[in-house]
């Protein structure tokens, strides 16, 4: 089994005073949680700042996207090269990138295969739109993203796939513990078709959306879960060390 993973997606909030504070204000604690690796992902502006309050703990640090090209003339992007320098992880494909940048499957693909070449470890993304639920094709959008935004990519080295049902992101209203494992199940199912059972058994599934320390132990008891990415409750340092020790808990 792989080592569980809590990522905290703080999204477009906090100044740079206010991202140090805030990591400052949860490094201590979380490192004392053993047995799961936890990821902090501030806006790129706090990337260097946070990683020095970082710096020596066990705390890795997460960009919340990136360009797909080494460098060059692409006006406010970041670089694989340039996260590489401090990160370990980048989020990828979130949904609000889908929904309000338009990034498309082949985009996330391109900047899959730019992590792995520099080190970084892309956390993917994917999920459904209420309307597909409900149509019943939850699983087939999910399969469609997964096979795509995989395209030619070699290897599970690294790769981390997070399942976010976007009707669940935000809202308070979490997936329930039997739609997420069978979503983790689907998704455990679509890895192993491309890189075989053994591969696809290395790779951690993370389940995200309105995750929060009271419910944080219905999914992280789930088979096939493997950690959460989380995004408002990490921007509360009781909140987020809280989950981080409900995972630990769960995988000891
Ligand atoms: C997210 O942004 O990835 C997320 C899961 O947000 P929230 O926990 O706030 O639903």
């Amino acid at each position: 089994m792989p080592i569980s993973i809590v990522a905290g997606n703080w999204k477009m909030n906090t100044t740079i005073v206010e991202a140090a504070a805030l990591a400052s204000s949860m490094v201590g604690d979380l490192e004392e949680v053993n047995g799961v690796e936890v990821v902090i992902c501030p806006p790129f502006v706090s990337l260097a700042v946070v990683a020095e309050v970082l710096r020596g703990s066990s705390v890795a640090l997460g960009a919340q996207n990136m360009h797909h090209e080494v460098k060059g003339a692409f006006t406010g992007e970041v670089s694989p090269s340039m996260l590489a320098t401090i990160c370990q992880f980048v989020i990828l494909g979130h949904s609000e990138r889908r929904q309000f940048f338009a990034e498309s499957d082949e985009s996330v693909n391109r900047k899959i295969q730019a992590a792995q070449r520099v080190g970084l470890r892309p956390i993917v993304c994917v999920g459904e739109q209420l309307e597909e639920r409900e149509a019943g094709r939850a699983e087939q959008v999910v399969a469609g993203q997964l096979r795509a935004g995989l395209e030619g990519v070699a290897r599970v080295e690294g790769l981390v796939v997070a399942y976010e049902p976007i009707w669940a992101i935000g809202t308070g209203m979490a997936a329930t513990p039997e739609i997420a494992d069978g979503m983790m199940a689907h998704v455990r199912g679509v890895l192993s078709s491309v890189y075989g059972p053994e591969q696809a058994s290395d790779v951690p599934l993370l389940y995200g959306g309105s995750v929060k320390p009271d419910n944080v132990d219905e999914f992280m008891e789930l088979p096939n879960v493997n950690g959460a990415l989380v995004g408002g409750a990490s921007l509360d340092s009781a909140s987020f060390v809280a989950i981080a020790h409900s995972a630990a808990e769960a995988s000891s």
